[in-house]
This record gives structure tokens, C-alpha cells and sequence, in this order.
């Protein structure tokens, strides 16, 4: 591998324009830096490209090298497959341009883009892109797995409001993806992940949208345990307008919190509409009931403070790790199961994500794009995130465990973007239906699986 990554770099490193990065060299500890502490590695080459010329000249030479190529937009991979260890990183995150057309409601995102990019220049039109809950991921990555957040229950999801798609192929062609041309390929790139080629830039439309009414509050003790049988039967007739997701954690130690509460296991509740407030306001204040008063609050936030509220929880650098799955109906005793578990995490940072989909998700065909399943709206995350990297094991083991336990109520299936490096064997079990076609794709525009490094769908065969 040494010896080709020379010839990659040696190649490319006449006619590239962005900056090539080898160990040691000035920048390269920064570059090499993925938001995963538990996915470190040491790329032989990391190669920062300033244009779509770059991406190609990258992609041709390391296809010919046959060398493991990672491509990275955000580096948000929770398995870490933006990075690898000795071969090359194609890295577009100077490539960030977004350009809105705001009579069109369009906008055009280049394929480096973080969250917060996009949503920053949209909003100066008074417009938002569907996507999700902390600016600093990125959007490649976020949009071609699917991409759930706030607004999916309004607008769906984020690959659902993708109209076209450019991208570099295995061999270094540049090719166009929309309803008209390649269609097949436009079907595998919403939800099919970064298995078919670099995309160098999305076409997206917009929706009108500047603020939302917003309502926090912690629930405690066996308040949780009604909460959530509240949560799963009301939001199965909940309007469109109404997001509400639920955090099973510690209370943190932190003044906001009332002092009884800290360090006890809490349902955190997030709530936003996306209405007309006054029509909103009765059911925010339903669920805030349930909330211990102390912690309850509800206001109405511009969609720039809703996008980045969250993103000091997930700071780059800590070890995290996920598995995830849906229910179609959450059961008492996985209920009961959960609020074991989250009293005796073993890390503090560790916590159960429930996320309600449903509404315009579910309004477009389970046919229509390659993303896995759209009929079970309740979206389960079992995310533990710790720093000493000596607590590894013991995390990694309690969310497996877990897993474990709750996974015969649970409906088979996984969204890919949610899941661990370890997962290779659920990329079916994530796609099923739509397994066969993508695989047909796949091998028609990656035949030789160079695009690996994702949640894979690999090629027939070669004769
Ligand atoms: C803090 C945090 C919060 C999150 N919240 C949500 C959420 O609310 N909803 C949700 O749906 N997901 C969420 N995710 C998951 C997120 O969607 C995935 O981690 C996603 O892959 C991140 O995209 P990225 O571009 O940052 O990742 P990267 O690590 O850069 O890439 C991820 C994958 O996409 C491929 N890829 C990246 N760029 C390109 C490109 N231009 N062309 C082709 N392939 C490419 C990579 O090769 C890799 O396989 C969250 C993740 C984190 C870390």
C-alpha cells in the first residue's frame, strides 16, 4: 500500500489545486481529524481538493492504484468510513458553496457543505432545506443516507427534496442524476449512501420557513414511563406541524438544571411546530404538563438557534457509538427495558433517542427512492459517548447488550446513517426490498466496488 500511495500522490501532485497531505506534514494532524474519536486512523494520503477537476484526477488515479479511498464531506460517519488507514482521503470540505434561487425555491449545494452552510444561506432567503439537528454535519453524507430531522414530518426527508444529482463515477466520469437522465442511478442516490461516486453538487428544493414555536422539559421518576406510552399513541394521529423527539438520559449536572433532578435518569423532551404558534400552543402545553414545571419552557426560536441548540452535545473528538433500529409500536416492556438501562449508564454523556417520523416521510412510495423503510415511524438511537478511551469496551458492550434485549419487539431494519463500522451484515437487513436494485446499480456504475467505504452494497460479481 505504501508503495502505490507514492504513485497516487506522485501522480496527482502536478496538476492538483487543493493540497495534498502526507503524515507529518504541516496540517496533515488536523486534516486527518474525523468527528468520531473512536475512528482514528492514519490516511497515507489525504488530498484537500479545491474544485470537481480535483475530485476527478483523484478518483481516476486511485481507481488505476486500485488504493482504499475514503470520500468525506463532514467526516460525521459514525463508523468512521469518511477516513482509513494508510490509503487515500478524497476531502471536499473546501468545497462549500451554496447558491439559492429564491424565486425558485431552489438551491444548489456543493458536496462539502456542513448542515449549518446550508442552512445559513438559505435563511438569508427566508427559505430552509429539510435536513438535521446539529450544524456542524455534513450534508453529502447526511442527504445520501436519507437524512431525518426537524422538519420530516413537514417537508420529508432530506433526499426527498433532492431533484438532481452531480457526481464523479469509479472511472472518473462526471454524470448527471435526476428524474430525466439516469434515473435509476437518481433512485439508488436518495438513501443509497455513497456507494455510486463522489457527488460533487445537489439540487435541491426549498420551503418557506424562518422561525418555529419550540417546547423543552424534563420528565422524571414514573412520569417517564406515562410519558412515553403518551408519546407512542398520540403521535401516531399527531399533526404534521408537530415534532417531538425524546432523550432518555442523566439529568446533567448544570445550573440549568433543578437540583433535584441532576445526575437521575430524564425523559428530555423536544418539541417544535411549525404552524401558525396559537395553533400550536395547546399541544405544546399538553406535553409540558407531563414535564417537571421547573424544567418546562416554550418559545418561538428562528430556525438558525433550532438548527445549532444542539450542537455543543455532540462535540468532535469524544468516543461515541450507536445502534439503532425502528419500532412499529413501542411496547411496554421495551419501555420497561429502556428506563433500566438509562439508570445505570455507564457513561454520563450516554443516551436513548426516540424520534417519531411518519407525516410527509411516509407520504412518498416505498419505491420511489432507495431509502430502506418508511413504514415504521418510530426511529430508536442507542448512542453512548464517553472520552477515556480505557471505557471503550464497557460502552460498546452496554449498547450492545441493550440492543440485544430490545431488538425481538423491534421491526427489522436499520437506517444506514445510524449505524456502527461493526454493522456490515444489517446493510441488507437495512435495505430489503430495495436490495436487488440497488445492487443492479451499483454494479453498473461501481462494478469494481471502488466506492467501499460506506454502508456497502456490493457489486455482482465480475464473469
Ligand atoms: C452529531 C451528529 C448528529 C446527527 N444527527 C442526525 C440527524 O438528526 N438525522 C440524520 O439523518 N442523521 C444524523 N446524523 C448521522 C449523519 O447523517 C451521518 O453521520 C452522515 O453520514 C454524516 O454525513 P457527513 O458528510 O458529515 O459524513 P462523512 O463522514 O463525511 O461521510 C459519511 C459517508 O458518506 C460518504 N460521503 C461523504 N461525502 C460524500 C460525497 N460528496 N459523495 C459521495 N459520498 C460521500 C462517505 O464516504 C461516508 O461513507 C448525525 C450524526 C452526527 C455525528
Amino acid at each position: 500500500m505504501a508503495d502505490a500511495i507514492d504513485v497516487v500522490y506522485s501522480s496527482l501532485n502536478h496538476r492538483f489545486k487543493g493540497d495534498l497531505l502526507r503524515p507529518g506534514e504541516l496540517g496533515y494532524e488536523d486534516a486527518r481529524t474525523v468527528w468520531n474519536g473512536l475512528a482514528v486512523r492514519t490516511p497515507g494520503l489525504i488530498a484537500l481538493c479545491a474544485d470537481v477537476s480535483d475530485i476527478i484526477n483523484a478518483v481516476k488515479v486511485a481507481s488505476q492504484a486500485g488504493i482504499l479511498t475514503a470520500i468525506r464531506c463532514g467526516g460525521h460517519s459514525l463508523a468512521g468510513f469518511s477516513t482509513c488507514d494508510q490509503g487515500l482521503v478524497i476531502d471536499l470540505s473546501r468545497m462549500r458553496q451554496v447558491i439559492v434561487d429564491p424565486e425558485a425555491r431552489r438551491a444548489r449545494i456543493a458536496g462539502g457543505c456542513l448542515l449549518g452552510t446550508v442552512d445559513v444561506a438559505t435563511q438569508r432567503a427566508g427559505l430552509v432545506f429539510p435536513s438535521s439537528v446539529v450544524s456542524h454535519t455534513g450534508a453529502s453524507g447526511l442527504i445520501l443516507g436519507g437524512g431525518t430531522g426537524w422538519l420530516t414530518r413537514r417537508f420529508g426527508l432530506s433526499c426527498d427534496n433532492v431533484e438532481g444529482f452531480t457526481l464523479v463515477t469509479a472511472d472518473g466520469s462526471v454524470v448527471q442524476s435526476n428524474s430525466r437522465e439516469n434515473a435509476d442511478l437518481f433512485w439508488a442516490l436518495r438513501g443509497g449512501g455513497g456507494n455510486f461516486g463522489v457527488v460533487t453538487e445537489f439540487e435541491v428544493k426549498l420551503h418557506p420557513l424562518t422561525s418555529v414555536l419550540l417546547a423543552e422539559g424534563l420528565s422524571s421518576g414514573a412520569d417517564i414511563r406515562s410519558l412515553l406510552q403518551f408519546w407512542r399513541d398520540f403521535m401516531a394521529e399527531a399533526p404534521l406541524d408537530l415534532k417531538w423527539n425524546i432523550n432518555l438520559r442523566l439529568a446533567a449536572h448544570a445550573s440549568n438544571v433543578a437540583s433535584d433532578l441532576r445526575g437521575r435518569p430524564v425523559a428530555s423532551n423536544s418539541l417544535i411546530w411549525t404552524g401558525e404558534p396559537e395553533a400550536g400552543r395547546p399541544y405544546l402545553q399538553r406535553v409540558l404538563s407531563m414535564c417537571n414545571p421547573d424544567t418546562a419552557s416554550s418559545r418561538v426560536i428562528s430556525y438558525i438557534d433550532l438548527q445549532t441548540m444542539a450542537d455543543s452535545e455532540f462535540p468532535h473528538g469524544r468516543h461515541y457509538y450507536t445502534k439503532s433500529g425502528y419500532f412499529k409500536y413501542l411496547d411496554d416492556g421495551s419501555i420497561d427495558r429502556m428506563l433500566e438501562a438509562i439508570a445505570t449508564p455507564p457513561s454520563s454523556g450516554t443516551q436513548i433517542e426516540l424520534a417519531y417520523l411518519g407525516g410527509a416521510a411516509t407520504q412518498v412510495a416505498a419505491t420511489e427512492t432507495a431509502f430502506g423503510d418508511r413504514s415504521a415511524p418510530l426511529i430508536m438511537n442507542l448512542l453512548a459517548s464517553w472520552s477515556d478511551p480505557g471505557d471503550d469496551a464497557e460502552n460498546i458492550s452496554w449498547v450492545r447488550g441493550l440492543f440485544d434485549d430490545l431488538r425481538p419487539a423491534m421491526k427489522p431494519g436499520v437506517y444506514i446513517n445510524f449505524m456502527s463500522g461493526d454493522e456490515q451484515d444489517r446493510v441488507s437487513e437495512a435495505y430489503q426490498q430495495q436490495w436487488d436494485r440497488l445492487v443492479a446499480v451499483k454494479s453498473y456504475y461501481d462494478p469494481g466496488n471502488f466506492f467501499r467505504l460506506n454502508q456497502n452494497v456490493p457489486p455482482r460479481k465480475l464473469p
